[in-house]
């Protein structure tokens, strides 16, 4: 491998790894407030390879500005089925899912990065960092593309490279243990038609740990599988899933295939450590999913906000350990009863724990404590602005614009 090491290396305050939701809403903020970024990502094309099924809730899109024509038809059914196809409907009066385009989303994303002045660098893989010599905080950088390693110069580097972050080994910061595996196939009608609606199937056979599900909104449809995966492969569960269950709700002969998307998803909490003064993680990297419902997106998105803020803050302070005010430790409480159900869930083995699950369900403080999962107005705990954490960091942005 070459190495192409001008005699003074490019210089950026943020160096962002990973152009996801969580490194896209991350670099946007950044720039936003005057921060040099580079955002690297190791695809061509960042609309590719989507690993996502990209359903947003309602707090999300109430909550953030989204480009037109990024999110599909709001959704407010949800069926839930026992193994047997046994079948609790719930209706909210509100819009409580919008499956998203991720394609346009991330590249409208991009673009507006790019105008703000972000630099982006695709195809392009990050391959270590080292502490610079003599100037606590920052790191010299290694990016290699098409072979050539190039040399960045940051003050802040930034894992937003998802569940199996390179840059939180690399930091020596905290990695994921726990995680489920999804895998699904999405459809396309020419010609919008049913009502939509978000299917969930309990299964130990298609979806040991979690649920398959149907995603249609009238116009996209997805079909797919998640749990643990040391007890199913995911590729013949939903083959399986498609050709029996899913077929009875909605049969898929005039749907169009159009493409594939799995990965895995961290459940086992935020992560403690996702700062040290050389950097940070956001979204996966950072373990921010919900451990109950597997929901990434919220949490991507609120989290890169706090972490923008320590960033901001480390830049205008000059003070690098400004940034260990961004810990994970500060939602634990927030996550405490999604870890406890999450356990729960890792037991059920048999269809019958489903069948007992589904049948508590059906009762009056059962289906509220469904509608509560489904339907409540949260998904990432809110970190209040009184939070003595996020405090520090607003002061110290407070202060160092003051100066
Ligand atoms: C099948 C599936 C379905 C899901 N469905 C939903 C859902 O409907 N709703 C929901 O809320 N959540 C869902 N999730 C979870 C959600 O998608 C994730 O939490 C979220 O997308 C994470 O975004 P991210 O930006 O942190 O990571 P990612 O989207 O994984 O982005 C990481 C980026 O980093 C790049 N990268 C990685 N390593 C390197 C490297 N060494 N160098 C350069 N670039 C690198 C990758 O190319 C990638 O673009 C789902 C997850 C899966 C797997």
């Amino acid at each position: 491998m070459r190495s192409n090491s001008p005699e003074k290396p490019r210089e950026f305050d943020a160096v962002i790894i990973g152009a996801g939701l969580a490194g896209l809403h991350t670099a946007r903020r950044l720039s936003a407030s005057g921060v040099s970024v580079l955002l690297v990502d190791r695809k061509e094309d960042i609309g590719a390879r989507v690993h996502t099924t990209g359903i947003f809730v309602r707090k999300t899109f109430e909550d953030f500005d989204f480009p037109e024509g990024s999110l599909g038809i709001p959704i407010s059914r949800v069926n839930l089925y026992s193994p047997s196809m046994k079948c609790l409907s719930l209706t909210s009066p509100a819009p409580e899912f919008r499956i998203g385009r991720m394609d346009a989303l991330y590249s409208s994303m991009l673009d507006q990065s790019r105008r703000l002045g972000v630099e982006f660098l695709n195809g392009a893989r990050f391959a270590g960092s080292n502490p610079e010599s003599g100037e606590p905080g920052t790191s010299v950088v290694r990016i290699e593309k098409s072979g050539i390693v190039e040399t960045i110069r940051t003050k802040v580097l930034i894992g937003a490279d998802g569940v199996g972050s390179a840059v939180a080994r690399d930091l020596s910061l905290d990695t994921n243990s726990e995680w489920i595996v999804g895998f699904e196939k999405v459809f396309r009608r020419s010609s919008p038609t049913s009502e939509p609606v978000l299917h969930c199937f309990l299964s130990s056979d298609f979806a040991p740990g979690y649920i398959a599900w149907i995603a249609d909104d009238g116009a996209e449809c997805h079909i797919g599988v998640g749990g643990y995966p040391e007890r199913f492969d995911p590729s013949k569960a939903l083959s399986r899933f498609i050709e029996t269950a899913a077929n009875v709700v909605l049969p898929t002969d005039d749907l169009e295939e159009t493409e594939s998307r799995g990965g895995r998803i961290p459940v086992g909490g935020i992560l403690r450590r996702i700062a040290n003064p050389r950097g940070v993680l956001v979204g996966d990297a950072a373990g921010a999913v919900s451990p109950l419902t597997a929901g990434g997106l919220d949490p991507c998105l609120r989290l890169s906000d706090f972490a923008a803020e320590a960033v901001i803050a480390r830049i205008r302070s000059g003070d690098p350990k400004v940034l260990l005010n961004y810990s994970g430790e500060v939602f634990e409480k927030g996550f405490a009863t999604k870890l406890l159900m999450r356990s729960a869930l890792r037991t059920f083995k048999f269809d019958f724990q489903y069948e007992w699950l589904f049948a508590a369900l059906t009762s009056r403080p059962g289906r509220r404590l469904a509608e509560k999962i489904f339907f409540r107005r949260s998904s990432f705990p809110d970190l209040s602005s009184s939070d003595p954490r996020r405090k520090r960091v607003l002061e110290s942005i407070d202060a160092a614009g003051a100066r």
